[in-house]
């Protein structure tokens, strides 16, 4: 466990919160505390935390924005290492080249891209979450998704040691990449993308940002992680992967409530939490949403949603 002696040895520039509330820092605003939350403003105070972490065999989580997690109310006994830049997008161009900081904002990166007339990121408008968090989950909309475009990553070890790790090595698939398995925090990635003109781009980029202000829970006044669950593998290779939110509106799912945890009424794979809503109430709604999928279509929903501590 983190002690007063490696306390004092962290960068001075990180933020250091004794018993975190993780519930400030997930866009379910639901979970309960760890031990320390380290946010780190940038890529040297991240490196040197998580090197003086491994050092000192003190087990960490990585945290983005926060966008894709529903954490359980007991907490989490792990120290917790935030990398999410909210305000201070960085991204830098060389060519058809993009080097962009894991704790940039995906939205941001769409936007700046866009600017620059490369292409095309512009299916990541609206998407909330980090740069870091997208890429280790694969993040996508409209067939499109991060690994699509990477180049390279640079991933720091729990051990602290750097590597430039090819896309071609990240495995990346459906929602899902190498790293789910192997661990490692994303600092930076390097994206190929070609030229592309910009008006077009802008246009799109409105579409899907209106289309996900009429059709999406606003997650700032809302409380929710998006997707729950993963859409449905096709069963031979010539179909499209299905809709789980189809599915679960077939299966009467749409009412369904527990506690403070309900559906969006427009996205029947969308859970929103209320103010009374407990972590808890959440999974065990997901639950239900399982078993009447289950027994209207007889296979099983796998959550898209990371779960942390025990629910
Ligand atoms: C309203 C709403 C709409 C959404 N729409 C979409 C959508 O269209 N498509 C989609 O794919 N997702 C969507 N999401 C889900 C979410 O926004 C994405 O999965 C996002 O990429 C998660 O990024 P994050 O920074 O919030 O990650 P977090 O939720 O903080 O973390 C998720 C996982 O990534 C890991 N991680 C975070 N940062 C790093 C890093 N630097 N290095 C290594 N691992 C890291 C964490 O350890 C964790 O395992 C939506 C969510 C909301 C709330």
């Amino acid at each position: 466990m983190i002690d007063e002696i490696l306390l004092k040895k962290l960068p001075r520039h990180v933020s250091i919160i004794s018993k975190a509330k993780l519930s400030d820092y997930t866009t379910f605003q639901l979970g309960g505390y760890c031990p320390f939350l380290i946010d780190c403003p940038d890529e040297e105070s991240l490196v040197q935390t998580i090197t003086l972490l491994g050092a000192q065999s003190v087990e960490f989580l990585v945290i983005g924005q926060g966008s894709n997690l529903l954490v359980a109310d007991a907490g989490l006994q792990q120290v917790v290492v935030r990398y999410c830049a909210e305000n201070a997008a960085d991204v830098t161009f060389e060519g058809n080249l993009v080097r962009v900081s894991g704790h940039t904002l995906v939205d941001d990166l769409a936007r700046l891209t866009i600017e620059k007339g490369l292409g095309d990121l512009s299916y990541c408008s609206g998407i909330p979450g980090t740069v870091g968090g997208a890429i280790a989950g694969n993040a996508g909309a409209f067939g499109q998704q991060m690994g699509d475009a990477i180049e390279s990553v640079q991933l720091l070890d729990v051990d602290g040691r750097r590597h430039e790790v090819s896309g071609a090595e990240l495995g990346f698939e459906y929602r899902s990449s190498i790293l789910k398995q192997t661990g490692g925090v994303i600092l930076s990635a390097l994206l190929r993308l070609q030229p592309k003109e910009i008006r077009s781009m802008k246009m799109e980029r409105e579409r899907i940002l209106e289309l996900r202000r009429t059709k999406h829970p606003d997650w700032r006044t809302m409380p929710c992680a998006g997707s729950v669950f993963r859409n449905i593998e096709p069963t031979s290779a010539a179909d499209r992967r299905q809709a789980a939110g189809w599915f679960l509106e077939e299966a009467g799912v749409k009412d369904f409530r527990v506690g403070g945890a309900y559906l969006f009424e427009k996205h029947a794979n969308m859970i929103v939490a209320d103010s009374g809503a407990t972590a808890q109430d959440v999974f065990e709604l997901t639950e239900k949403m399982i078993e009447a999928v289950r027994d209207r279509f007889g296979f099983e929903l796998y959550r898209e949603i990371t779960l942390w501590g025990k629910f």
